[in-house]
């Protein structure tokens, strides 16, 4: 099978020489495992993280090792109950075309309920990740003024939707180009700006007309959080999803420099990660395939063909080349 391994470490913004296409073969199917036929693999900005030799949420990556990460495949060979040839699964054995693995590492996507590459998105990870984080970690209640920043991107662009579906007043999202704006407002969303344009601070205050807002779904951290906490209004949520604008970091970054205004608005900021709200899969995925079949809640795909572009699907998706989720189809 052929795979991408890391070949060294990036240092800062990775590049092409960090990785490397290989073959490896594969072992003989055991008791309870299946073979995989992998057809979209995810690139996430976390595997930026695992890439550095740093102990983290996640392990880092093995040198000259096939890298990993979320996949949806098709079963070609089982000797496992409860897998069937054709079944669609979900994985963790991405980046890669084949796969052998115990089919309890493994789930059936419901390919009733939706297509086969929402459940790397909308309908999995994702969706769960812009689920939970909005509704338990952030606690939105109907009424609230939303900000969310990577908006266009694969959670937050469900994030915002999801908001306007559950009755927030207004929701305000920011991306990095002007297709991707104009983009969130045919997804429903009451403002949005191009953070690149002029200082966030200047832009949210404008977006959020006087209001301020309630909750702050943060997917970039930096400058971003810094302007939130300054419009948040007393008892405000911030549900810190994530740093995106740090993750190339070679140094550490000043903002935010207002994080004492947590006080005085008796703020509540909350990390979060998503294998730590499994708890609410059932509900999400009833709503959300709710929410997508009535079509208050839609979602994009950016779709890279090959596994030899994953690497530069995953360098692209850092430099905001998606709208939606990133995948790579094999
Ligand atoms: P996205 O689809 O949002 O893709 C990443 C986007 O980030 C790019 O498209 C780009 O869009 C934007 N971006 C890149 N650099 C910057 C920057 N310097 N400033 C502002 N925006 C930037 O990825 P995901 O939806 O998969 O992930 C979104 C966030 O959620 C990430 O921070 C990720 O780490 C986090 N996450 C956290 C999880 C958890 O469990 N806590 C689970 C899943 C994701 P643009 O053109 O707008 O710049």
């Amino acid at each position: 099978t052929r795979e991408i391994r890391l070949a060294s470490r990036p240092a800062g913004r990775p590049a092409p020489e960090n990785f490397r296409l290989a073959e490896s073969t594969l072992p003989e199917l055991a008791e309870g495992q299946i073979l995989v036929r992998n057809r979209y693999i995810s690139v996430d900005p976390y595997m930026r993280g695992r890439m550095n030799d740093v102990k983290s949420y996640s392990a880092p990556f093995a040198l000259d090792a096939a890298l990993d990460g979320g996949a949806l495949g098709e079963v070609i060979a089982s000797r496992a109950d409860g897998r069937k040839v054709g079944d669609a699964v979900v994985h963790q054995l991405g980046w890669r075309e084949f796969a052998v693995l115990d089919a309890s590492a493994t789930t059936v996507a419901r390919t009733d309920l939706a297509p086969a590459s929402a459940f790397l998105g909308a309908m999995g990870m994702t969706g769960l990740t812009a689920y939970a984080g909005l509704l338990k970690v952030a606690e939105f209640k109907p009424g609230d003024a939303v900000f969310v920043s990577g908006a266009a991107g694969a959670v937050g662009s469900l994030v915002g939707q999801i908001a306007k579906a559950m009755g927030a007043s207004r929701v305000i999202g920011s991306a990095g180009t002007p297709g991707k704006v104009a983009r969130l407002l045919e997804l429903g969303f009451d403002a949005a700006f191009n953070y690149r344009d002029a200082p966030v601070r200047d832009q949210l205050k404008a977006a959020a007309g006087g209001n301020g807002i309630d909750v702050y779904f943060d997917n970039v951290g930096g400058d971003h959080l810094e302007a939130a906490l300054a419009e948040l209004n007393v008892g405000g949520r911030v549900a810190m999803c994530g740093a995106i604008s740090q993750y190339n970091a070679t140094e550490a970054t000043p903002a935010p420099r207002n994080l004492m205004l947590a006080i005085g608005k008796q703020l509540t900021l909350r990390g979060f990660l998503v294998g730590g709200q499994r708890q609410h899969s059932v509900e999400f995925a009833e709503r959300m395939s709710t929410w997508l079949g009535d079509g208050s809640v839609r979602y994009d795909e950016t779709v890279v063909d090959g596994l030899e572009n994953a690497p530069q699907a995953f360098m692209d998706l850092l430099d905001g080349a998606n709208t939606g989720k990133m995948l790579v189809r094999l």
